[in-house]
């Protein structure tokens, strides 16, 4: 078994309920990584209960993640994992990841981070660290999905080329309506549709119409 870990690396003192497009995103993690366990590292000890019901209330089995307030490297030191059994997922490292990585190391360690177009290489701040890394492709993914094509390829034995992707969809709500998401992402192989966290598209509806009406 691996773990995915994800750095929570967005500001979320501020809020008291840990932000909805986020949670969306790491509950869709923990749909690409079962059965394996997801962490969440980094989080505000306000985060970790509001991530924690969130998650809970989307379905999700208590056994299935983990929310801490320690940083990765904090939970390295404490579970004695050498930095070398972890990878990086980091869109600017040389090697690409491959199945036998699944075999090769215990932990895949992801930047809990929106995204930024174009991508700012906040990656970066982890990568500093020394661990080794792989890349998924030349295309700027969201953290869920990042993760998803991880556990395809490390647990699944996939490798890049064979999987369905499309880059910058356009999420449609109508004829005249819809926003164009600067990512790529996985085709649903039934639907032909780019495979977005559960209760996203809503998401995305609301916000568009909340940024109409202040026009
Ligand atoms: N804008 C950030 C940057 O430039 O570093 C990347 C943010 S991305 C939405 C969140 C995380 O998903 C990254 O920190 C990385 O771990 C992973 N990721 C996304 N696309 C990737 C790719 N093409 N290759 C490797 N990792 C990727």
């Amino acid at each position: 078994m691996v773990a995915y870990v994800i750095e929570h690396m967005e500001d979320d003192e501020a809020d008291t309920s840990f932000p909805h497009w986020i949670a969306l995103e790491y509950a869709q993690m923990l749909k690409w990584a079962a059965p394996n366990t997801v962490i969440f590292s980094s989080l505000s000890p306000t985060s970790v209960k509001s991530l924690s019901e969130q998650l809970i209330a989307r379905g999700a089995h208590p056994d299935s993640f983990r929310a801490e307030t320690k940083s990765v490297l904090q939970l390295l030191k404490d579970e004695g994992i050498p930095l070398e059994k972890v990878c990086l997922l980091d869109p600017r490292a040389p090697a690409e990841i491959a199945p036998q990585d699944g075999n090769d190391y215990t932990w895949f360690l992801f930047g809990g981070i929106l995204g930024d177009d174009p991508p700012r290489d906040r990656t970066g701040q982890l990568r500093a660290h020394g661990f080794p890394g792989r890349h998924l492709g030349p295309v700027q993914m969201t953290t869920d999905t990042a993760l998803g094509v991880t556990s395809l390829v490390a647990s699944g034995g996939k490798t890049l080329s064979t999987i369905p992707f499309v880059d910058h969809p356009t999420i449609s709500f109508g004829p005249h309506e819809g926003v164009e998401m600067p990512f790529r992402y996985v085709v649903d192989d039934q639907s032909g549709e780019p495979i977005l966290p559960q209760g996203m598209r809503e998401h995305l509806k609301a916000d568009m119409d909340r940024s109409m009406d202040d026009f």
